[in-house]
């Protein structure tokens, strides 16, 4: 208990700036498990009682469809808050993960959860063109 204490007070003390983004992080991890937990519990509620009509029926298939994609999406995006609250807890965070340089803080506030510099970002997303296009078309 007092271990986890004087944890807190050293990463707070050693890289006080990040403050902001946990909280920024946090409160994503709250709001998506928010969501899901009502797409969970709209789902519940959804019985055939309630839809009797076929053409509802379609629909609510069509939301289901709708809510699976999301729970991908935020299963997606929870592990990488997940993953961003971690290397915070390590001490590893804001540093780009391709070329060991901090990141922008900038971009940090604005994407949280990224794990790369903006010039390594775009080297990636540049790579990722080439590769759709081998011949460079
Ligand atoms: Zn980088």
């Amino acid at each position: 208990m007092v271990r986890g204490q004087e944890e807190e007070f050293r990463m707070e003390r050693s890289e006080p700036r990040f403050d902001q983004i946990r909280q920024i992080l946090e409160a994503q991890r709250t709001q998506i498990l928010k969501e899901a937990g009502r797409v969970v519990e709209s789902g519940i509620n959804n019985t055939n009682e309630l839809f009797p009509d076929p053409t509802d029926m379609a629909t609510r298939e069509e939301l289901e469809a709708f809510s699976l994609r999301l729970k991908e999406r935020e299963k997606n995006l929870l592990r990488k808050i997940d993953l961003a609250l971690d290397r915070l807890e390590e001490g590893r965070f804001g540093i780009c993960e391709a070329c060991d340089q901090p990141i922008e803080e900038r971009r940090l506030l604005a994407r949280p959860v990224t794990t790369l510099c903006i010039a390594c970002k775009t080297e990636q997303e540049n790579q990722e063109k080439r590769n759709h296009n081998p011949r460079g078309a």
